[in-house]
């Protein structure tokens, strides 16, 4: 017997809040326009870096990274210059479908591969690797496999046919559907969270698609937005009024105008050097390198005792920072500033992770992508993405909520964990 109310989490990668709300006034999202006046509707802030990865971690830990570990797609082993990729086993803190009473039905959250043991269903989301491991429990693999389940959107199609890619979107599309129903109907939960993905890669590389209304992929771009619109309304049809139903992206989205490569501006200012003749990679950092950036704009100093080749101490610190600053602030691309915020990590992480945090974190002025990338050779281009994140245009939509009052005027994604946690406290 489900006890009611029950949590229900419907979660739009990359989905900024203009676009909502644009699609929910024309028509596109006729349902969302309606829980839209029902609820509350909110731009919310991503975290910083503004990633997926990091994001989701926020949502489901409701913490910092200071606190959850997870400051990127990749990270560096440690004591050394050796790229790694972090995955939920390196999550320092519960999801929240590990605390929360009654059973959870997870699916294709970022981050949480390798799927494990948990009171309800899990489905990873990317970037999974292997099928087997991204389902708990191992026995509902083969009904996925007959729903033709499918872990990401191939996104390497789109880089030789866009129409291919296209129909690998809405297949992926469809099998999260259907399985979606399938659980659903097959288990006793009291949270359901379901997380639609491609919508960030369709943004990213089909943003133009979007704002132009004669681009040949106008119309399927709002299809891909009316078919989720229609989700959203089955699952609200299927809940009561009491429930707690949240829809909400993970950080927002908005026009690619420059790529800008990190780590080429700090070896053209003497920041990093690189030495020996091999392949160009973070490996071959030198003594004299001070400092280097890791995806998208996070940059370590290369501290004394941290790094193989760490030349940095301890007094030094404050005088490299500055000059970074500096540096970053007076950043300009055709007379347009590049770097809208620069952070230190005091400023944005607390908890037992921080020694493992960048020193310094910066989040791109508008249309500027702000990349790691060591191999560039130049500063800035554009390559085949239309799109890129935004870090303080996401949306939170909540039906449902005892009282508003439990929700910030400008709330962060690590807050909708305390929101739902809150509303279940009161009703
Ligand atoms: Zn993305």
């Amino acid at each position: 017997m489900i006890k009611s109310p029950k949590t229900i989490i419907i979660g739009l990668d990359g989905v900024p809040f203009g676009m909502i709300k644009g699609f929910a006034e024309t028509g596109v999202m006729p349902c969302t326009a309606r829980l839209i006046s029902q609820g509350i509707f909110r731009v919310m802030r991503s975290s910083v870096p503004e990633v997926s990865s990091v994001a989701w971690s926020s949502m489901i830990t409701g913490k910092n990274p200071g606190q959850h570990g997870i400051f990127g797609f990749v990270d560096l082993s440690p004591g050394s210059y050796k790229m790694r990729f972090p995955n939920f086993d390196d999550l320092r803190e519960p999801p929240f479908w590990d605390m929360w009473e009654g059973e959870s039905v997870i699916i294709n959250v970022p981050s949480t591969y390798p799927a494990r043991q948990m009171n309800g269903v899990l489905i990873s989301g990317f970037v999974s690797i292997d099928f087997e491991r991204s389902v708990h429990p191992k026995f509902l693999v083969p009904d996925l496999k007959r729903l033709d389940y499918r872990l990401d959107v191939d996104s390497q199609k789109a880089h030789s046919s866009m129409g291919l890619f296209l129909e690998d979107l809405d297949k992926t599309l469809d099998a999260r559907i259907k399985a979606y129903r399938y659980l659903w109907d097959s288990s006793n939960w009291q949270t359901f969270m379901l997380v639609f993905t491609a919508t960030d890669r369709l943004m990213h590389f089909l943003w133009e698609a979007y704002e132009d209304t004669d681009h040949k992929y106008h119309n399927l771009f709002l299809r891909h937005f009316e078919k989720i619109d229609g989700i959203i309304r089955e699952i609200a049809g299927r809940i009561s009024d009491e429930d707690l139903l949240i829809v909400h992206s993970d950080h927002g989205f908005e026009r690619l105008d420059h790529d800008v490569y990190i780590n080429y501006l700090l070896m053209q200012e003497g920041f990093l050097q690189l030495e020996g003749t091999g392949d160009i990679a973070l490996d071959n950092v030198s003594y004299g390198t001070k400092a280097f950036a890791l995806d998208p704009a996070r940059i370590y100093l290369n501290r004394k005792g941290r790094y193989p080749c760490g030349s940095i101490g301890r007094t030094e610190i404050p005088e490299i920072l500055d000059r970074l600053e500096k540096l970053f602030d007076s950043l300009r691309i055709n007379g347009r500033r590049v770097v809208r915020d620069i952070y230190r990590k005091e400023q944005l992480y607390t908890g037992p992770c921080v020694e493992n945090a960048p020193d310094m974190l910066l989040v791109g002025a508008k249309g500027f992508n702000l990349r790691a990338n060591i191999k560039a050779e130049k500063l800035y281009d554009k390559g085949i993405f239309g799109g890129k994140h935004t870090q303080d245009t996401a949306f939170l939509m909540i039906r449902g909520l005892s009282t508003t009052s439990i929700v910030p005027d400008i709330p962060a994604i690590s807050d909708i964990r305390a929101i739902a946690e809150k509303d279940r406290a009161l009703s």
